[in-house]
């Protein structure tokens, strides 16, 4: 069964090349149990690796069950290796912080997909270890280790077994324990090869190798060859949907206790996703949470509103020679609100900034001059106190409104209305409180003064010019009419060159506002959603980096887990669950942590937010798409690598 013809191995060790094996033809019956001997040194090792599929040889031909294993793919191989071949090692090579029972089941999670651990009972009773089952490797001694070893190799029902040296670390007592099991599985059926030092081990081998230097010495007692079995043919794992889920919830068994293993690191790992994700949900929430209180302030306001603007175009040259401006004047409201037909009322606005004044408190504001019809227009009804009246716009009263952030900065908690404040400089009294507004985006609209348009211009300002006009119309059906006949005054009224009558004027509607505002909060989301994101970025790097190490210091047990038959397919399972575990454990923290943080942002700090569910699955999709992403390439080299490499790995 077994035939190896002309097999060469060659090490490079940086300059030297050592050659392992020099032309080693060799074949094996089923049955037979063979030792083979030969100074420290010899290749012996090399050979045995090559015979259980855990190295190839660079030359020769390596026949098993008749096939040729040169040819083989690296799923096929791994499936022999964990139905044909039994190995035992020197150094044991069981899992540490795993107990007997699991450390001999592990080949079945890759040969079944799952652990059978009463199957593993049955197996170590057969090595007399039944009642340390769930005992830890460091919890036995050296020959009881040896032994759930050979209860590990045994538990596919291998028909050949292979020890390298299996009692070289172990005191005369064990070694007979050990010596007399392999005897028993050698009546039993099974092919024993064994490598060893100990003449008294190689005395009971019916069949007896002797190497050096990479060559067979010597090879005495061989049975008579029998006829070759039918090859048998390697089966794939079932793949059927349900042992595919058995082997992903063993896969994350084994992440998490991997990941318990090293808890300060896992912890490390996971609040950089955390944060992350929190920074995502938290931005995520402030953007909506603008959108939303800029619809609910302009739902608040009549559909029918229009606001007239210059246009952005400077009318100059010999336009500007000839006496045009496009500045809006007061003379322009009154001539919109009795030419334009479908008007039903216009208010003049300016605005410009100030300093206000109560006491000894000091504060920089928006003075906004607006007209009588502005607290209609513009929901601004104020909430206590009063607005001003026609009268005092036209004798330019210093009465002042005052909104809600001006009266925290100037009054605490007192009531305003009666005092006076200062409004650069100069006095006014205060006869209303504004309605709340909140914040558009990062404006806050309740910072703001609201004096008489006239008072504004002439006491104030000292423009001569209004910098907006108000316009309502009669009904949503008229506003596209006056929305011409306003522009087509002003045309005319301002003498406008053709050539600029484009850009001359802006005259806008609520729709056209609440998209403009929308746009922008938008982008300004989208920015801060970016930056989080570059967080989350940040911590997928952090935990590739972890994974390169856990793969790192995980080499002897991937090298373990491929010599008992996992695919490379397996191992990049394991470790991409892993970072996804470590991800979406971040992720979930991140969430509840971002939907915290907005809550106290908007109960301190008073902004608007809101989470969206849709922002808590976005957030928890790009947390799982890092897990995977930064996964892929620690997992990938772990799958990658070979057997024996890795198991020698220090
Ligand atoms: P034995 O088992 O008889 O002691 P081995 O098969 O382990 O011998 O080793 C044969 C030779 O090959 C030794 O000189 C050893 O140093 C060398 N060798 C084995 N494995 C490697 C390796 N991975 N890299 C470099 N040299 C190796």
């Amino acid at each position: 069964m077994i035939e190896l013809r002309d097999v060469y191995k060659t090490y490079r060790m940086g300059e030297t090349l050592v050659r392992a094996l020099r032309g080693v033809s060799l074949t094996i019956g089923r049955g037979e149990f063979v030792a083979i001997t030969g100074p420290s040194g010899s290749g012996k090792s090399t050979l045995m690796h090559i015979i259980g599929l855990l190295d190839v040889p660079d030359s020769g031909s390596y026949r098993l069950h008749g096939r040729e294993v040169a040819r083989m793919t690296e799923n096929e191989l791994a499936i022999l290796r964990r139905g044909e071949i039994g190995f035992v090692f020197q150094q044991f090579h069981l899992l540490a912080r795993t107990a007997a029972d699991e450390n001999v089941a592990l080949p079945l999670l890759y040969s079944r997909g799952r652990y059978d651990l009463a199957a593993a009972r049955e197996v170590l009773a057969r090595v007399g270890l039944a009642d340390r089952a769930s005992h830890r490797p460091n919890e036995l001694s050296g020959g009881q280790q040896q032994r759930v070893a050979i209860a590990r190799a045994l538990i596919n029902r291998p028909s050949i077994l292979l020890a390298d040296e299996p009692t070289g670390n172990l005191d005369t007592a064990s070694q007979h324990e050990i010596l007399e099991i392999l005897k028993g599985l050698n009546r039993d059926g099974i092919t024993v090869i064994i490598v060893t030092h100990e003449e008294e081990v190689a005395r009971e081998a019916a069949r007896r190798i002797q190497m050096r230097d990479g060559v067979i010495q010597s090879d005495v007692g061989a049975s008579k060859p029998r006829a070759a079995a039918a090859p048998e043919p390697a089966t794939e794992v079932a793949s059927e949907p349900r042992a595919r889920v058995r082997e992903l919830i063993e896969h994350m068994r084994q992440g998490f206790r991997a990941l318990a293993a090293n808890k300060i690191r896992t912890l490390l790992s996971v609040l950089g996703i955390l944060i992350g994700v929190a920074a995502v949900v938290a931005m995520l929430a402030l953007g909506r949470g603008a959108q939303q209180a800029i619809e609910k302030q302009l739902s608040s306001l009549g559909s029918n509103l229009l606001v007239l603007r210059p246009g952005s175009v400077r009318v100059g040259g010999v336009a500007q020679q000839a006496g045009v401006t496009t500045r809006l004047t007061l003379e322009d409201v009154t001539e919109i609100k009795e030419h334009v037909p479908g008007v039903n009322e216009v208010s003049p606005n300016v605005s410009g900034r100030a300093q206000v004044t109560f006491a000894n408190k000091n504060w920089n504001t928006q003075v906004v001059g607006v007209g009588t019809a502005y607290a209609r227009m513009r929901a601004s009804e104020p909430q206590i106190g009063r607005f001003f009246t026609e009268e005092e716009n036209r004798q330019r009263a210093r009465v002042a409104l005052i909104g809600l952030t001006v009266v925290r900065e100037l009054f605490g908690g007192q009531n305003p209305v009666g005092e006076t404040i200062k409004v650069n400089k100069i006095s006014f009294q205060v006869i209303g409180v504004l309605p709340e507004k909140g914040a558009t985006g990062f404006r806050d609209q309740d910072d703001v003064v609201v004096v008489p348009v006239l008072t504004a211009m002439r006491r104030l300002l000292g423009k001569d010019y209004v910098d907006y006009i108000d316009i309502e119309a009669e009904s949503p059906q008229v506003m596209e009419t006056v929305q011409n006949a306003t522009t087509d005054l002003m045309l005319s009224r301002h003498r406008v060159p053709p050539a600029q009558r484009r850009d001359a004027y802006q005259i806008r509607n609520l729709a056209d506002i609440q998209s403009a505002l929308e746009e922008s909060s938008r982008t300004m989301s989208l920015l801060l959603a970016s930056i989080a994101a570059i967080s989350l970025l940040v911590g997928g790097i952090g935990i590739m980096n972890i994974m390169l190490v856990s793969v790192t210091e995980r080499t002897r047990e991937i090298g373990l887990r491929k010599a008992v038959g996992a695919r490379p397919r397996d191992i990049l399972n394991q470790f991409l669950v892993e970072t996804i575990v470590v991800s979406v454990t971040g992720g979930l923290a991140g969430i509840v942590l971002g939907w915290g943080a907005t809550l106290v942002l908007s109960s301190v700090a008073g902004w608007n937010t809101a989470v969206t569910p849709g922002s808590v699955l976005l957030a928890f999709a790009f947390s799982a798409m890092v897990g995977v992403i930064f996964g892929i390439y620690p997992a990938r080299r772990a799958a990658a690598l070979n057997p024996i490499q890795a198991l020698r790995y220090e």
